[in-house]
């Protein structure tokens, strides 16, 4: 894996704050979030079939594009060996998600199965159809000054330069069941970080640089939909920042609280193993028909964080009492 460092450090400057793009999307998705995990440094372990299946298949897509790099043969009986054991330890972990269908109608086990006999070979397939294509960054970490107050940092799934036009093409790889909306195409944040960085490691200009998300378990790519994808996201970074500088943290409250790991609805253990990083401010929401909107305790400001933790706490373990 070959890493270049972009930011030249300096004993006589103030550090630049560090940020990767799950960072400032976290905050983005929730600033109260943000502050439990970035500022009160509360980290939590949450893995789930979904981010071990992908951890999984860019594991074996990094290999398979090694190989083409190194003009080397693929190996697919080994790679296709290793994904079936690590796919096994996956259905042992999550005995009942593997099975189950998810948005899609497929299971884990089906996307195993039409991983292992097409998706596989997508890479291999691309880059034959595409001679003019030479891959310039496999996990291709960089690092950056944003602007003179942060950096951004962080690794690209993959990047193809066109040998004739100079244009560069990064890929994101995603092991989404089904494409994502147009909405979710619009200048996302994820492509300008990856852009600017890409402006700097290979020395081209944005307009001959495209993103796209690399979808093998929907055989298609979806490339960001914005002409402009630098000048349409500055705006939106610029704002987070700004709203993480003036320590505006309320939460939003929405569905993906139930996914939230510091949620204590849907985590229960961080009541005992770790309650200083409980959230009270959580929705209810579980199943459709819930009303997103209803939490049990609802936000006031900063200085209510504490009292509303040990009340949130107090409640719930008196309810699982009584359950008991
Ligand atoms: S549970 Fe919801 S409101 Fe609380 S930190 Fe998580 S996402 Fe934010």
């Amino acid at each position: 894996m070959s890493e270049i460092t972009i930011t030249e450090k300096s004993t006589d400057v103030k550090p630049l704050d560090r940020y990767s793009y799950s960072k400032i999307s976290c905050y983005k998705q929730c600033p109260f979030k943000f502050k439990l995990k970035y500022e009160d440094k509360n980290y939590l372990f949450s893995a789930n079939i979904a981010t071990d299946f992908g951890s999984l298949v860019h594991s074996i897509e990094e290999d398979i594009a090694y190989a083409i790099q190194n003009v080397q043969p693929i190996n697919y009986i080994v790679l296709k060996n290793k994904f079936i054991l690590e796919c096994r330890k996956i259905a042992q972990k999550y005995p009942i998600d593997f099975f189950n269908q998810d948005k899609s109608g497929r299971t884990y086990q089906e996307k195993m199965y039409l991983y292992l006999n097409s998706s596989i070979y997508r890479l291999e397939n691309f880059m034959q159809q595409h001679p003019e294509l030479k891959i310039v960054g496999i996990e291709q970490k960089f690092e950056y000054d944003y602007d003179g107050v942060h950096s951004f940092s962080g690794s690209i799934d993959r990047a193809f330069q066109n040998i004739i036009t100079g244009e560069i093409i990064i890929q994101d790889i995603k092991t989404w069941s089904v494409p994502a909306q147009n909405s979710e195409l619009k200048a996302p944040l994820q492509f300008a970080v990856y852009m600017m960085a890409a402006e700097k490691l290979w020395g081209v200009p944005f307009n001959k640089i495209k993103c796209e998300y690399d979808l093998p378990l929907c055989d298609t790519t979806q490339a960001a939909l914005s002409e402009d994808i630098v000048s349409d996201s500055k705006p939106v970074l610029d704002k987070l920042f700004k709203g993480i500088q003036q320590e505006n943290f309320k939460p939003t409250i929405t569905a993906l609280c139930h996914w939230c790991e510091y949620n204590p609805l849907t985590n229960p253990c961080i009541l005992d193993t770790k309650p200083e990083a409980v959230c009270p401010y959580f929705s209810t929401w579980q199943k459709s028909g819930d009303n997103v909107r209803d939490t049990l305790i609802a936000w006031k400001d900063l200085s209510s964080v504490a009292i509303d933790r040990q009340f949130c706490i107090s409640q719930l373990r008196q309810q699982m009492t009584n359950i008991n």
